[in-house]
């Protein structure tokens, strides 16, 4: 049974009760109407401007590397956790017959994520950093070249900016994204490496650095089973060893068949599904002919 309680010292029992629970909550009413009311993420919008976190989107070109991606994923959670950077793992799958482009899907993906990211990180999904000293903080200043020749387990040559880049979606639309002509593999990041210098931008590369080209990075890479399509047809070789000024992020064309939001051990991921579209007048070599397959003499 309800015996009433002690308020400042008075005994209220009964109909007092409930006219002084009704006065209590009428005052207090008051007393909150009269409060400002300000939103909290709009407290002062230079200040939350400046605070806000930049956001990154790890572009990961892909097809056929699917047991790679599954040690990618929960690595890469691992490793951009402990340095506190809010990101998502988009994963652009080239779905149709054509040679692998990493570049134009590259592009895909930042069309695709630009909105609601500020810096992409264009990363080959066999290539794990190991190294906790390779930070992928916003690349203010220009691009940033994770890799580098120095600690790359494979390529070191000096203008080397392939494996991984980080780079701002400022600078990624002032050089106008990648070219499209590369097809099969090769020579697109080397060609990324001359708009960037063109463009006026200084690549820098992680500082500081005491681990080498066996232990910065592991290469999730057997040449035997997963072979480089290094096939040169048409005038590719003499067209792709050139500067392209003309194609880019403008004109890649591509169809977005559909996404997939998945989890690999329960972390999120994006599977975009594109359909890169080849002008075959243009790049006759995003398909190689097949060479006529030499009968054995008996
Ligand atoms: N890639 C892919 N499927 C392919 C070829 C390449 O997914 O058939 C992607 C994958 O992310 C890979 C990257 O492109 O890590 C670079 O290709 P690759 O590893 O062959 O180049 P490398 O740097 O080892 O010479
Ligand atoms: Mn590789």
């Amino acid at each position: 049974m309800f015996k009433g309680f002690t308020l400042m010292g008075y005994r209220v029992t009964g109909s007092r009760c409930l006219t002084v629970c009704l006065g209590f909550t009428f005052i207090m009413g008051c007393f909150l109407a009269s409060l400002p009311i300000v939103p909290s993420e709009t407290v002062n919008p230079r200040i939350s401007a400046t605070t806000h976190k930049k956001r990154l989107a790890i572009i990961v070109p892909f097809r056929d590397r699917f047991e790679e991606l599954l040690e990618f994923v929960p690595h890469m959670y691992t490793f951009l956790n402990k340095q506190n950077i809010p990101f998502h793992i988009f994963v652009v799958q080239q779905k149709d017959s054509n040679r692998f482009n990493r570049a134009s899907l590259i592009n895909v993906g930042y069309l695709f994520s630009k909105t609601n990211y500020d810096y992409i990180a264009m990363h080959d999904v066999d290539l794990l950093p190991i190294n906790d000293n390779l930070r992928y903080d916003y690349p203010r200043n220009g691009p940033v070249h994770i890799s580098s020749p120095e600690t790359h387990p494979k390529y070191h040559y000096d203008t080397f900016i392939g494996g991984i880049l980080l780079i701002s979606n400022e600078h990624f639309e002032k050089v106008k994204g990648m070219s499209n002509n590369y097809w099969g593999w090769g020579l697109e990041d080397d060609e990324f490496y001359v708009r960037i210098k063109d463009a006026g931008l200084k690549i820098s590369r992680p500082e500081n650095i005491t681990t080498g080209t066996e232990n910065t990075f592991k290469h999730v890479h057997d040449k035997t089973y997963r072979k480089r399509d290094m096939r040169k047809c048409y005038n590719q070789r003499e067209v792709t060893r050139r500067r392209d000024r003309v194609t880019g992020l403008h004109d890649v064309a591509y169809k977005i068949h559909n996404t997939h939001s998945v989890t690999v051990d329960t972390l999120p991921i994006t599977v975009v599904n594109v359909e890169l579209i080849c002008n075959k007048t243009l790049t006759p070599w995003c398909v190689c002919p097949e060479p006529p397959k030499v009968k054995k003499a008996r």
